[in-house]
């Protein structure tokens, strides 16, 4: 089946889901399907869910200059998040929810078959590397992860919401994506 049939049978199945996000949007993915890169983070805000689109609030516009500094813009990467509605009051999503759509993710991430994964914060880290703790413990190391049929080299580092928090973790965080890019190029 060709990529663009399996996308809209994915966001169809997702379309589904609605009904546990009353009044929410889907917020499916942005960029370019055929991209190397996949970036996954955690769930949209309330401009994501206004504009159905990932990451153009204050942390995406972070997300974009971060991009920008290792040569990447949204033209060659492709970007979703873990949970694909916008969890009410902004909360993070419940390790239950997280569970259910884990396995859309893995679909989703079968379907552009990226090169390598970048996964920005703890829930994307919870959901691909199964792993529960503090971020610090995984990021900027790579793990080669088994999705669907395939080992995919990912690598987590810091959420840009955090960073709008933390702005002193920038300094790691970049260096996380120079390791990216250095694999990317590879
Ligand atoms: N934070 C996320 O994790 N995803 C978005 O799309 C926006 C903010």
């Amino acid at each position: 089946m060709h990529k663009d049939r399996k996308l809209s049978k994915l966001k169809n199945t997702m379309l589904k889901y609605n009904k546990n996000f009353p009044g929410k949007n889907l917020v499916f993915s942005d960029g370019n399907k055929d991209a190397k890169v996949m970036i996954v983070g955690e769930a949209p805000g309330r401009t994501e869910d206004k504009l159905q689109k990932p990451f153009v609030g204050r942390a995406g516009k972070l997300l974009d200059s971060l991009l920008a500094s290792i040569n990447l813009n949204r033209s060659k990467v492709y970007i979703t998040n873990v949970v694909n509605y916008r969890p009410d009051k902004n909360r993070k999503p419940t390790t239950r929810e997280i569970n259910e759509f884990k396995k859309l993710l893995f679909k989703h991430i079968d379907i552009i078959s990226p090169k390598c994964i970048l996964l920005l914060g703890a829930t994307a880290a919870k959901a691909v590397l199964d792993h529960i703790g503090p971020l610090s413990e995984v990021r900027g190391k790579w793990k080669n992860v088994k999705i669907i049929n395939y080992y995919l080299p990912i690598l987590a580092t810091f959420h840009p919401a955090f960073l709008l928090r933390q702005p002193t973790k920038k300094k790691s965080t970049l260096k996380d994506l120079l390791e990216f890019k250095k694999k990317l190029n590879n």
